[in-house]
């Protein structure tokens, strides 16, 4: 046993010389943009509940009235006996937001990804994926066995170059993106890409993690344009804006069926707490018939970045890259003592040599408190790293 503790030891060691370690802190999230951490009261712009839904009194009657009629679990997969009726109700409310035939909900997100790419895809298909897709698309791609190449972020370019060179040689070919990139926050150019999709016969799927209730009045990065671009494969999660848990895609019926029948993560996994579900559909309810307070978050972190001179938020999520993990961590430190919760985002999360502050705007942020954020990274962290 003591070579396996070494190996742990040895590893640990390495990532903290490198500032790379990680530690979880107990932090308990209160209504609003709160947090408590080590008996502090702090404002938090580092959560994805971006519509501050995970408490509000809608969705949490909602979910405790299923507590109460379904109990804490779901008892066994869905294709068991874990397929309580609410599901079914979830599924139609987000294939109408959508706008697709169906859609399939999953334990998580993370499950999703890794359930629909290996169900759609085997050795012999080719995948590409922007180089900053989220870490489960990128999962998923590799349990696949399709030969994988990453084009440059956002470079229609080089898609279209990887295109001429690899699609040929393919059975069938996969482009997937996040749809709101998870940590740097601009959008995927989706329009462009179902363009590019359809002439080279290439199915796209977008991860609209990031993009489901905040984006286009909630409908997501495929409706950012305007009209629904041609997205055949629309996945998202609901543990974000939607401020409950699980995942989800919606697609054509066939495709749907299909990944009922054999998505392994979907097959193998107990399905989602049904309080879960109920919470959902309470939060969709508010976002379809609330638009302006679905807009919020974009429009507070447009603020933000105007405060400071940054690029126009496209998202509630801003980046502020500080390049080394030390430096970063000092600056989320700093802002902790000063009342904020900024988490440091490191290596391998963002590509070396780009940690970052990554700051998240809900419904619920006051403009004084970001104004004095905004105050206080323009004079302590931005001024101070100009001056070295
Ligand atoms: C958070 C996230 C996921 C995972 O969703 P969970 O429901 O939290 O597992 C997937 N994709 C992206 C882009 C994400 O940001």
């Amino acid at each position: 046993m003591s070579s396996l503790n070494d190996m742990a030891l040895r590893k640990l060691a390495e990532l903290e010389a490198g500032s790379l370690r990680r530690r979880l802190k107990e932090t308990d999230r209160k209504a609003g943009a709160y947090v408590e951490r080590g008996g502090r009261t702090l404002i938090s712009f580092c959560c994805n509940d971006y519509l501050n839904l995970a408490h509000d009194p809608r969705v949490i009657a909602a979910a405790k009235s299923a507590l109460d009629e379904w109990g804490a679990s779901a008892g066994a997969s869905r294709l068991v006996t874990g397929n309580h009726s609410i599901f079914a109700e979830l599924e139609r409310r987000l294939a109408q937001l959508k706008q697709t035939d169906d859609c399939l909900v999953f334990g998580s997100g993370y499950l999703a990804n890794l359930g629909i790419i290996p169900t759609l895809m085997k050795p012999g298909d080719l995948i590409l994926a922007d180089e900053l897709s989220h870490s489960c698309l990128l999962s998923g791609t590799q349990l696949s066995g399709a030969t994988a190449f990453r084009f440059r972020h956002n470079d229609m370019a080089h898609l279209r170059e990887l295109l001429k060179t690899h699609r040929a040689g393919a059975n069938n070919c996969l482009i997937v993106t996040d749809g709101v990139f998870s940590m740097d926050g601009d959008l995927a150019p989706v329009p462009e890409m179902a363009d590019i999709a359809k002439t080279h016969d290439a199915w796209l799927m977008t991860d609209d993690a990031h993009g489901i209730g905040v984006i286009a009045e909630g409908r997501g990065s495929s409706f950012a344009a305007g009209a629904k671009a041609d997205v055949p494969l629309q996945m998202g999660t609901l543990s974000k804006a939607i401020g409950s848990y699980g995942g989800y895609i919606c697609a054509s019926q066939p495709v749907i069926d299909l990944l009922r029948t054999r998505a392994r993560t979907l097959i193998y996994s107990t399905g989602l707490p049904p309080a879960s579900a109920a919470a959902a559909i309470a939060a969709l309810d508010i976002i379809e018939t609330e638009p302006g307070y679905a807009a919020l978050p974009v429009e507070k972190a447009q603020r933000f970045t105007r405060a400071l001179n940054l690029p126009e938020a496209q998202s509630p999520i801003v980046p502020l890259v500080l390049s080394d993990p030390e430096t970063t961590l000092n600056a989320s430190a700093f802002l902790e003592e000063q009342g904020f919760l900024v988490t440091a985002i490191r290596p391998p999360t963002v590509p070396d040599g780009t940690a970052r502050l990554r700051f998240t705007f809900t419904a619920l942020h006051k403009d004084a408190d970001i104004d004095r954020l905004a105050e206080l990274v323009r004079t302590r962290v931005l001024d101070k790293r100009a001056a070295e």
